[in-house]
C-alpha cells in the first residue's frame, strides 16, 4: 500500500525520514524546522541551539582535536575510502 507523498511547506521536497512527525514539525523537514524557528545565526554557522547540526559537528571536532585525530585528516580519509568503494 502506498503512504501519502508529504511535501515539507519550507523546501517542497518530499519528507521521508522524520514521515510520522510531519505535523509535530510543523509540516517541514526536522532541519528545515530548525532553520525556520530555532537557528538563531547564519545558516552556515551554528546557532546556540543543542540540537543545531552545525553546533554537533563543532563538539565532534573539538574531541577529535583532544584526541589528538586532526578532524580535516579524519574528513579527507573519510572521502578517499568513498571514492575506493
Ligand atoms: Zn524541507
Ligand atoms: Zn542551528
Amino acid at each position: 500500500m502506498d503512504v501519502p507523498v508529504k511535501l515539507c511547506t519550507r523546501c517542497h521536497k518530499p519528507v521521508t525520514k522524520h514521515y510520522d512527525d510531519y505535523e509535530l514539525f510543523e509540516g517541514m523537514h526536522w532541519l528545515c524546522f530548525h532553520l525556520e524557528f530555532e537557528h538563531n545565526a547564519d545558516p552556515d554557522e551554528k546557532c546556540s541551539d543543542p540540537g543545531c547540526p552545525w553546533w554537533h559537528i563543532e563538539v565532534y571536532r573539538k574531541r577529535l582535536r583532544e584526541l589528538h585525530e586532526d578532524p580535516e585528516k579524519v574528513l579527507e580519509e573519510a572521502i578517499a575510502k568513498l571514492a575506493s568503494e
